[in-house]
């Protein structure tokens, strides 16, 4: 494969004493992450606010151990729902890896989504990056001073909003707002605002490309996952090169013009041109700047564009390969089972405990009685009492409530199973089962007579 020759761009503003000043690009991929991340972070700011019921429709509360999804109450006992959902989540990110490289990083992950909103933030109050790498050297005052403040001041305020939205998800959001406008906010809440609002103001504002590079640790292990048919943002080389700009162009020039726009707007503040990087997050803002060029200079777009390394040397190159034949089975199977999972969701715990300090008792009428313990939890409002049957061998009497009131809170209810002493030997299996109607459950014992 032809080799890319490695040169620097000259003069591109962009990094000035290791600040990258990222350009803002216009074009179909720039429009693309604006249909992607608008919804994400609508949905992020305004979930939080949704009631359904007077119930929040989005609430993870440690307080009552109970997860609010989407009308649906799961206990601490439905997390195994919560890792299938993780699961299905990786499974599709490895999906997409495979498929199309950093995909999900480019478009959809929160780091990138809040870090163009930060330079765009940027953009507004200090000016293009232009402007802002010109400036640098500058010593910071009068108008420059108060534009910095105020970018600073409105970054706080992104960073604020995004930390009051998350804290909201784990504490009912109206009662944290209220409590934080009469100044009573407890010290748990307190905390996640402050942590929250510095981690976004540290990692959207200030260390941003730092945190896609260095510190996510899905970056570092993509790399494994591409193959040469994995469709990446890519320079075509054999077509951009030799390149040279406008007025040095030859013959034998290729279609690169070396006006190094795509390093200018290049959030990683890399040269695509180099080859495929990990600091590429396939945010494809270079694609966007390098067609607008390639359309000003009358030639044809896609001098960066996503391909893979066989697609640029020409060979045949499959999206649908055994890898990601593979891996999208593993989304489907993670999804169904999930879903599976969801369905069979029970929306009471019911819990049966032996008493542990004797097998058996031999009550005054002579009949042998082991005691238990029924534990129940709803984790819906609203369930109508059950009644309580006992079924096992014949003979087996049922003493204690005969009709239960189930509620959020776990409640207990002592049972004692007898039968005539003589009549049974050994252990026997039975079932406690309450039934209310509309949903019926039933939880397996054992009762233990004298003699084998
Ligand atoms: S934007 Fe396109 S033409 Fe300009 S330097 Fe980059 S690859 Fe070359
Ligand atoms: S090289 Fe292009 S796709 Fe990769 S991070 Fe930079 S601008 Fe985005």
């Amino acid at each position: 494969m032809q080799q890319i020759p490695v040169r620097n761009v000259p003069s591109t503003t962009t990094a000035v004493g290791g600040k990258i000043h990222v350009r803002l690009t216009e074009g179909k991929f720039q429009n693309l992450r604006r249909i992607i991340s608008g919804p994400l972070l609508l949905a992020y700011l305004l979930l939080v606010w949704i009631e359904v019921d007077g119930q929040p429709w989005l609430l993870f509360d440690f307080s009552s151990h109970r997860i609010q999804m989407f009308g649906t109450s799961l206990s601490w006992y439905d997390l195994p729902l919560l890792a299938g959902v993780m699961i299905a989540g990786s499974a599709l990110l490895f999906f997409m890896a495979v498929g199309w490289g950093r995909l999900w990083c480019g478009f959809a992950c929160p780091q990138s989504i809040w870090t163009w909103l930060f330079i765009r933030i940027e953009t507004f109050t200090e000016g293009r990056s232009s402007v802002r790498a010109r400036q640098e050297a500058n010593s910071l005052r009068g108008k420059r001073l108060l534009r910095r403040i105020a970018k600073h001041l409105l970054w706080l305020l992104a960073a604020f909003i995004t930390a009051l939205t998350f804290t909201g998800y784990f504490v009912p959001v109206r009662e944290l707002v209220s409590d934080l406008a009469q100044l009573q906010l407890d010290w748990t809440s307190t905390g996640w605002l402050i942590t929250m609002t510095a981690l976004t103001y540290l990692n959207a504002g200030l260390a941003r490309e730092k945190v896609c590079t260095h510190m996510c640790p899905y970056a570092r292990f993509q790399g494994v996952m591409f193959d040469s048919a994995t469709r990446t943002v890519s320079y075509d080389a054999a077509r951009g090169e030799p390149r040279s700009n406008q007025r040095n162009r030859g013959s034998d020039s290729g279609d690169c013009v070396d006006c190094g726009l795509c390093v200018q707007v290049c959030p990683t503040g890399i040269d695509i041109r180099d080859g495929l990087q990990y600091e590429c997050i396939d945010c494809a803002a270079c694609i966007d700047a390098c067609d607008a060029v390639m359309d000003k200079v009358g030639r044809e777009r896609g001098l960066i564009r996503f391909a893979s390394e066989q697609q640029l040397s020409k060979q045949s190159s499959p999206l649908w390969r055994p890898r990601l034949i593979g891996y999208a089975v593993v989304v489907m199977l993670s999804v169904a089972a999930t879903v599976w999972g969801f369905s069979q969701r029970s929306p009471v715990l019911i819990e049966i405990q032996r008493e542990r300090g004797a097998l058996f008792q031999v009550d005054s009428a002579n009949n042998i009685c082991n005691y238990y313990q029924m534990k129940l939890e709803a984790f819906d409002d609203g369930l109508k009492p059950f009644q309580v049957i006992l079924t096992g061998p014949d003979g087996l009497t049922l003493k204690g409530p005969s009709v239960v009131e189930v509620s959020l809170k776990p409640r207990w209810f002592d049972y004692r199973v007898c039968s005539p002493a003589g009549t049974m030997k050994g252990t026997s299996e039975i079932a406690f089962e309450i039934s209310n109607g509309t949903l019926q459950l039933s939880k397996s014992s054992t009762f233990i007579a004298p003699g084998i």
